[in-house]
């Protein structure tokens, strides 16, 4: 038998350890920061959290060129804390919960805002607005045990050297042991999935050009460069 074009690649990241991380699935947690919740018009009470997902190719990483997508005039960077699964399972406890990291990374869950915002208002998926080309940057991952236990750390976002969103991770609504707590009690974890655990206030367009540079305390920046529109 013959394979009949050459299969997708598989997306290796980039860990501080030397080692590449393959990327099995990406997960997204929806409104995980009370001010984020209210600058979207939403209650932050704290209701479970609820989750969409990304194609694991839709991630790039620090340095890389994001294109411009198509279909969009309002794309939003979403600066997140995100978790690197090591150890897969099904209904892990709070508790366990940190048994099953690898590590952590800085992300960026880049949104057509436009198309979310349709789709929000009209009660369809949003996968539109976010499961978009090269829309989910990510960091080099760091070990578990050199960053602690994700619960705390300043979190920011520059675009051209300028303070678009400022916050620590100790604000998240549901922690990362939570997250994935929940998350597991709708599907089995696999090692190689990723949590990118939503963003705080202060989310806004970029344009081609602009350098987005993406910080958490204790880990490695990331940095990408929006460019002309994806072709
Ligand atoms: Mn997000």
């Amino acid at each position: 038998m013959t394979v009949l074009f050459d299969p997708s690649p598989q997306i290796l990241a980039p860990t501080s350890t030397g080692d590449l991380f393959p990327v099995r699935r990406v997960f997204c947690v929806g409104r995980n920061y009370a001010d984020h919740a209210r600058e979207m018009g939403s209650d932050p009470d704290r209701e479970p959290p609820f989750f969409f997902t990304k194609w694991a190719e839709t991630v790039i990483g620090d340095g890389a060129e994001l294109p411009y997508p198509q279909a969009t005039t309002n794309f939003h960077h979403e600066v997140e804390l995100v978790v690197a699964i090591g150890a897969g399972g099904r209904n892990i406890s709070a508790a366990e919960a940190l048994n099953h990291v690898w590590g952590y990374a800085v992300g960026l869950d880049m949104t057509r805002r436009d198309l979310q915002f349709a789709a929000r208002d009209t009660g369809r998926p949003w996968d539109t607005g976010k499961n978009v080309e090269a829309a989910s940057p990510l960091g080099c991952i760091h070990p578990a045990a050199g960053f602690g236990d994700g619960s705390s750390g300043r979190i920011e976002l520059k675009v051209n050297g300028q303070v678009r969103q400022s916050s620590d991770i100790s604000q998240m609504i549901w922690s990362a042991p939570e997250v994935i707590a929940c998350l597991s009690g709708y599907y089995r974890l696999h090692p190689g999935d990723l949590i990118y655990t939503g963003t705080p206030a202060g989310v806004g367009p970029v344009v081609p050009g602009d350098e987005m540079r993406a910080e958490i305390d204790g880990l490695s920046p990331l940095r990408v460069r929006v460019v002309g529109p994806a072709r």
